[in-house]
């Protein structure tokens, strides 16, 4: 049996048919990044105009390659929550109207869920009960799951992603958008010792994030305090390496003691750990060396399921089972539905 999921939450339009063993027949996705890239971020009606062009060919294409037709899907999957409200309501649309004209059962996924759910798809056996980390563009969450599908939000940031704090530390670098990725790439041959950035929270009780801190700090550090006598140093490659390695360590640094300090919290002995941030080369060895020294379980997605992609909707296999379908009027949530403060 295969299912068709379908992901349009943000800036990326995806398709995936995925089979019952959670096989990825095909998975499709079309990047906007070079829309947005001028304007630095996601620019919301950009987003659902481009989702409008892409998704048919983007469905079509992903049909193609799983060499499956229409008639074969079991069910439709759609990510309905979290997101921008244009363009989750494309994908809900296609959706819809596949699941009506095929009179097959349509599936509502949590896309910060479906991120979570990624790990299990690699994993050889069940990985939850585990604490799990979102870490992505929109969101930096922690989460105590209990099942496969009951994740019950135990933390977040109150301000910006990590993600965010990424993307926005690489533009003032002058490194391109989505800044994460070249952040990581020229931090290879920076000293991530160079310059103390903030570990916001880190020695804090509460399961909190906070990166606005950090990023004033980069802001101040690499273009100059306001008012200030001095120029600030130039911005050579060196420079840029040393600030960049030294502002991703200080983010894992935060990110692997959340999830240490949950993960003792709610006394579990799995971890996972999905969304785009989850693709970060020294954020993945670290969470290699807290498995080694504490003895966790640690699941990490896949390269190819931790930024947006439509496969990770696998999770809507699960929601079946549970008799978990959703009425044909059912709406987009764009907000995150917080579940506890
Ligand atoms: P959300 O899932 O919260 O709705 P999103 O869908 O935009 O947000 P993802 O596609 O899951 O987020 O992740 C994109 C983010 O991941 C971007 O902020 C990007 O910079 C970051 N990212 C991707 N690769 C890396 C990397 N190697 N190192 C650090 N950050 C990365
Ligand atoms: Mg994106
Ligand atoms: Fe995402």
């Amino acid at each position: 049996e295969v299912l068709l999921a379908i992901e349009s939450s943000c800036d990326e339009t995806a398709a995936a048919v995925i089979d019952c063993d959670l096989n990825v027949l095909s998975s499709v996705i079309a990047t906007q990044d070079e829309l947005h890239q001028r304007f630095g971020g996601v620019v919301p009606e950009i987003a659902s105009r481009a989702h409008l062009s892409n998704i048919l060919p983007v469905i079509d294409e992903a049909l193609r390659k799983s060499e499956r037709k229409l008639e074969d899907l079991s069910a439709i999957a759609v990510m309905t929550q979290p997101g921008l409200v244009g363009s989750l309501l494309v994908g809900l649309t296609a959706a819809k109207t596949l699941a009506l004209v095929l009179n097959k059962p349509l599936v509502a996924v949590n896309h910060i869920h479906a991120h979570l759910y990624a790990c299990q798809m690699i994993a050889e056996e069940e990985i939850f009960p585990a604490v799990g980390l979102v870490v992505s563009g929109g969101h930096t969450n922690l989460y105590d799951c209990r099942s496969t599908t009951e994740y019950e939000l135990v933390g977040s940031t109150i301000d910006d992603a990590a993600g965010e704090a990424f993307d926005k530390a690489a533009a003032m670098l002058g490194l391109p958008y989505p800044g994460g990725p070249h952040i990581a790439r020229v931090a290879q041959q920076g000293n991530p010792k160079a310059f103390r950035f903030p570990r916001t929270f880190i020695k804090d009780e509460r399961l909190a994030f906070s990166f606005s801190g950090i990023k004033t700090s980069m802001r101040y550090t690499a273009l100059g305090q306001p008012g200030a006598r001095e120029e600030p140093l130039p911005l050579t490659e060196q420079r840029i390496a040393d600030l960049s390695a030294s502002y991703q360590e200080a983010i894992v640094d935060v990110l692997i003691a959340k999830c240490h300090q949950a993960a003792k919290k709610f006394g579990r002995k799995s971890l996972c750990v999905g969304g785009g941030v989850a693709a970060n080369q020294r954020f993945r060895e670290r969470l290699d060396e807290l498995q080694e020294r504490e003895g966790i379980q640690v699941t990490i997605a896949p390269m190819s399921l931790c930024t947006d992609n439509a496969a990770m909707g696998a999770i809507a296999w699960e929601l079946l089972k549970q008799g978990d379908i959703a009425d044909l009027d059912v709406d987009v949530t764009p907000g995150l539905v917080r579940h506890r403060s």
